[in-house]
């Protein structure tokens, strides 16, 4: 199977290659073969693609919103009669089932351009008024930006970044993760056939150099990085050095509470898609799972009956619900931690396992996890695993249960499970994260502030947030009488 694009840079409204650059192999992570051979962006690549961002973004901006936010939707279109297709890349390049990327992966992207296509005219400014005199606010676009994605949800990442800071009127350089290059350019092709005038969205590849390297442009004016915490204090401090605007998007340690009065069901499905879907490999997802002692029994029993149905194997079968991880490095990564588990004393009351799937051997599996008896001092209810692996802790009271949820240098996010909603709001008020969900868990829509508290991050992506970190904020004051001045 191959899925070689036409080269490996989109530049300017076309695909562009230097095969000077450093060899960037696509690997299938269901099997571990190799479907397409990139090349990673020289200096010349990136210079190239800051400066067609540069010489196109003046006129853009100058464009109607109404008419700029047109062109948005109709790529939103072409996403979604593409969304098989696209879907089968994202597959083959993160090793995610085809029920979710079908579902999920393109149609957030046109969900995030069909949103901000439609919202950006009616995004003003202020008007203030002085009694006379008055002044108003325009937000104006802030001119290049670069887009640095993770691996886990390639083409959302480039549609949450690009739809919004094109909305604004700006130019974008995105670079994709190194992992998974391949729905970034399909998406850039896509906005050339909806009209996006050229130089306005480019996609260069490489690893974190490039990234780099685009964070400390000089013409570059804000970096937005969705990536692990090390890597977003590098990236912070390379804007911040340069007075360069960004928004960070990182990891996370979130907690998950279940009260005893909890719908049952619903609290075991929430705890599941907080876990297990896409491997385990979501930044905002409750791998710290707080039940309360009542209602632990019960919990326990019908998430490992569920857990068990789940079906791991060949992506692209559409029965199957989990696919592998990304990579060698992270099947370590995350079988390491299942070990730390073991070695701290956790009770690995499910999975932990390796399986073997005939004709799937050279691929990153893993059992969807369980540990109980888990603590919160070790290590697994810690430190973000970016793996299938759910932590159950007990609790017994809510003040407690909120301490404990709290005692983490991460803040992205938390879910409660309850039925007494003067409760659940109350707990959530007291958690300190920026994406919370009462009832659910891991649902982003795009009308909807995503981002995190503390470690996890600066800056919100999706909703009217995106825009206005996408913006720059000037005030204009409007004299109708005479000057009064003493001199
Ligand atoms: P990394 O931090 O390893 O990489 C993120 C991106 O930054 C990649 O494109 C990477 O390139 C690039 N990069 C690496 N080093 C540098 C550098 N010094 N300067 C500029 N760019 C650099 O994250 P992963 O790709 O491993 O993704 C997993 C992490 O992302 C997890 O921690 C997860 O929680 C977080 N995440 C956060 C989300 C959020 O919205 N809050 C959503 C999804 C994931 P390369 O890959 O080529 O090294």
């Amino acid at each position: 199977m191959t899925m070689q694009p036409k080269a490996s840079h989109y530049i300017n409204g076309r695909f562009v290659d230097d095969e000077q650059g450093q060899p960037l192999e696509v690997i299938y992570p269901a099997t571990g073969e190799m479907i397409a051979r990139l090349h990673a962006a020289t200096p010349n690549i990136v210079e190239l693609a800051v400066e067609a961002a540069r010489a196109a973004q003046d006129q853009w901006a100058r464009m109607r919103p109404a008419d700029r936010g047109r062109i948005l939707r109709r790529a939103a279109d072409l996403l979604r009669e593409r969304n098989d297709e696209i879907a089968r890349i994202e597959t083959m390049d993160t090793g995610k089932p085809m029920q979710e990327t079908t579902v999920a992966d393109p149609a957030s992207a046109a969900e995030a351009l069909e949103f901000f296509g439609g919202v950006v005219a009616g995004y003003h400014g202020e008007f203030i008024d002085f009694g006379g005199p008055f002044a108003y606010t325009r937000r104006e676009p802030l001119g290049v930006c670069v887009g640095i994605g993770a691996w886990n949800y390639p083409i959302q990442g480039a549609a949450w970044k690009s739809a919004p800071a094109l909305a604004m009127g700006n130019a974008m350089v995105f670079k994709p993760s190194e992992n998974t290059p391949l729905t970034a350019l399909a998406l850039a092709e896509i906005y050339t056939e909806a009209g996006l005038p050229d130089g306005l969205f480019n996609v260069v590849q490489g690893f974190g150099q490039v990234g780099a390297a685009l964070a400390s442009h000089p013409v570059v004016a804000k970096v937005s990085l969705t990536g692990s915490v090390p890597t977003g204090k590098k990236v912070l401090s390379l804007a911040g050095s340069h007075m360069k605007h960004a928004t960070m998007e990182l990891g996370g340690k979130s907690p998950l509470v279940i009260f005893d009065d909890a719908d049952l069901e619903n609290a075991i499905g929430g705890a599941m898609l907080a876990n297990f879907y896409s491997t385990g490999q979501i930044c905002s997802n409750g791998t710290r799972v707080f039940v309360q002692n009542g209602i632990y029994d019960r919990f326990l029993d019908r998430l490992t009956e569920r857990t068990k149905k789940i079906v791991i194997g060949d992506p692209l079968d559409p029965d199957t619900q989990m696919g592998p991880l990304i990579n060698a490095a992270q099947h370590e990564k995350v079988t390491g931690y299942i070990d730390i588990g073991k070695a701290e004393g956790a009770t690995l009351h499910h999975g932990g396992g390796v399986p073997h799937l005939q004709g799937f051997e050279g691929g990153f599996f893993v059992e969807p996890t369980i540990f109980t008896g888990v603590t919160d001092d070790m290590r697994i209810a810690r430190e973000e695993i970016f793996g299938p692996v759910m932590s159950v802790l007990t609790f017994a009271e809510e003040s407690e249960v909120i301490d404990r949820a709290n005692d983490t240098e991460f803040g992205l996010s938390a879910g409660v499970f309850t039925r007494d909603l003067t409760r659940a709001h109350r707990v959530i008020a007291e958690i300190k994260a920026g994406s919370c969900w009462i009832n659910h868990y891991n649902l982003a829509p795009a009308e909807l502030p995503f981002g995190g508290f503390k470690q996890s991050g600066v800056g919100r992506e999706n909703s009217l947030a995106a825009l206005s970190h996408y913006s720059q904020l000037k005030s204009v004051y409007v004299e109708t009488g005479d000057v009064e001045s003493p001199y």
